[in-house]
Parts: C-alpha cells; sequence; structure tokens
C-alpha cells in the first residue's frame, strides 16, 4: 500500500511519525473516513466540511485546503487501486520534541496521515443482508462526541463486549436513553416513521445519517428527531444504523429480543439502496 504521510506519498513501512506525536502520546487528534465505490468518493463535501469544524473546535491548524485533500484521497485510490473500500484520514497536533499537557506553539506543524483499505463488497455486503445483532451498554465516553477524536478506546471495548456476547455490535446508553452505535448512528423505524436521536454533543454528526435523513423525507417518511430507550427499540417494527463505511444496516437483534421476525424489515433495506444509488451518482 502506498499512504500519504504530511506531504509526501511512500510505501507502508517506510512512513513514520515522532514517538512525541501528541496523537500518539494524548489521543490529540481527529480523523474521517469517507468510502470508495466505483474508484470514487462517497459524499467528500461532507466529510471535509466536518473535518473543519473538528479541527476548529480542538483549536488546531487545518495543514491542508480542500483541493488538495481531494487529490490526495483521489490519488490514493488511484494509486491503490481501489475499486470499494475507505479512505482513512487523520490529522493529529504534532509534536514539539516532548510530552506536556499544555499544547506546543502555535507554529507546530501538525501530524496530516491518509491510508486506503480495500473492501471489496463494501456496498453488496452480507452482513447487511443479514442485519446485525446489538447489545446495549452504558455510555461513559466524554462529553464533546461531536467531535470526531481518535478517543476510540471505550468504542474499541463496546465492540469486544459484543462479541463476546455473540453480537456485532453496542449501542450506547446515557441517562436511558440511546446515544449512538460504538461506530454509527442509531436508529428506531414505527410504520413509517424513522426516529433518531437529535443532534447535540451527545452524538457525532453522522455524514450518513444526514444524507439518509434527505432521502427518507424526499421518499415521503416522517422523521422524528427525539431520544428513544433500549426498551422502545425492542418493541419497533425495524431499527438500524448509519456510518460511512457500512452505510445503512439493518439491527436485527436487541438485547437478545429479536426486532419484527428477526429479519431486515421493509424501511432499512430501503434505505440502504436509496442511499447507495443517490451517493454513486454524486460520487466524486
Ligand atoms: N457515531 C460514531 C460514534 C461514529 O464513530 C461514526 C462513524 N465514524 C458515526 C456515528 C457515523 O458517522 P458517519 O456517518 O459520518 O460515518
Amino acid at each position: 500500500r502506498t499512504v500519504y504521510v504530511n506531504g509526501a506519498y511512500l510505501p507502508e513501512n517506510e512512513a513514520t511519525i515522532s514517538i512525541f506525536d501528541r496523537g500518539f502520546l494524548m489521543a490529540d487528534g481527529v480523523y474521517e473516513v469517507t468510502s470508495v465505490l466505483d474508484g470514487k468518493l462517497i459524499d467528500f463535501e461532507g466529510h471535509a466540511r466536518r473535518l473543519s469544524r473538528s479541527l476548529n473546535e480542538l483549536d488546531m491548524a487545518n495543514p491542508i485546503s480542500k483541493d488538495d485533500l481531494l487529490e490526495v484521497h483521489r490519488e490514493l485510490v488511484r494509486i491503490n487501486e481501489i475499486e470499494e473500500g475507505l479512505v482513512y484520514l487523520q490529522v493529529t497536533r504534532g509534536s514539539d520534541g516532548d510530552r506536556d499537557f499544555a499544547f506546543p506553539a502555535e507554529d507546530t506543524p501538525p501530524t496530516i496521515v491518509l491510508f486506503t483499505q480495500n473492501k471489496p463488497g463494501l456496498a453488496d455486503s452480507p452482513a447487511a443482508r443479514k442485519g446485525a445483532k446489538i447489545i446495549s451498554i452504558e455510555d461513559i465516553r466524554w462529553g464533546r462526541r461531536d467531535i470526531k477524536t481518535v478517543q476510540l478506546l471505550y468504542p474499541s471495548m463496546g465492540k469486544m463486549m459484543a462479541k463476546k456476547a455473540g453480537c456485532d455490535d453496542a449501542w450506547m446508553v446515557e441517562d436511558g436513553f440511546v446515544t449512538e452505535g460504538t461506530s454509527n448512528n442509531a436508529y428506531i423505524v414505527k410504520g413509517n416513521k424513522i426516529i433518531t436521536r437529535a443532534l447535540s454533543n451527545d452524538i457525532l454528526h453522522g455524514i450518513t445519517r444526514a444524507a439518509v435523513l434527505r432521502f427518507a423525507k424526499e421518499a415521503q417518511m416522517e422523521v422524528e428527531e427525539r431520544n428513544f430507550t433500549i426498551d422502545e427499540a425492542k418493541e419497533a417494527d425495524e431499527a438500524f444504523t448509519t456510518s460511512a463505511s457500512a452505510f445503512v444496516m439493518p439491527v436485527v437483534e436487541i438485547d437478545g429480543t429479536a426486532l419484527g421476525d428477526g429479519t431486515p424489515g421493509r424501511v432499512a433495506p430501503r434505505l440502504r439502496e436509496i442511499y447507495l444509488d443517490e451517493m454513486r451518482k454524486a460520487a466524486v
């Protein structure tokens, strides 16, 4: 694989960053994941916009213009011959060569890293046809989940708890209400109505969420942005998650309770299809 580090395209085993990098020492960094279908980027604009916002919220300089960022994405997709897969992007605060809680001087260059992941069959996924089984876990993350930081230890642990329980993923619950999945936004469906938590600092403002809610409204579905509990979810007709890397993923079981007949329902697979069709058309 060829990767990108601070302006250079290099073989992955020749790419290096400092051991003092604050991303490594303090999770002081942000990231984005953009999917690739037909060799093209899905919703690059949305991810570039959220990257700027995340950096801004953390008083971190944006090391690259949007045009250059698009160019780097495209170049990596081209060099690595990615037809279906992902581009991972990370920007960290860099380092001034030592460890300190205080931020380094403002002119310290951030570290920017991009690499591709080849995932043939990402769109036509057997997992999406089957649907996901999830467990619920307490949400013990920090209070700025709207910033897409690389502090992913608890979501990783959540995934492991799900695996251990024979499930695929976990939904996190705070004060009795579902916040989001370990790496996706969470939804339930009742009749023609899609219910998902409203945007706030409690959840990541999913790029896929924004697109899917837009398509749902265009398809005359009702969208209600409000809190819901795990009990309400268990009684729902359907549930699903959205993320840039798994698109729309039906949820068929929550904490051992099957939803409906325990297979993906009507709404989630339809939204997945609409999302994939529309986003392929708009891909760059
Ligand atoms: N919530 C969390 C916690 C996530 O990690 C992600 C994916 N990174 C999402 C939601 C979905 O966001 P997006 O649709 O932009 O991938």
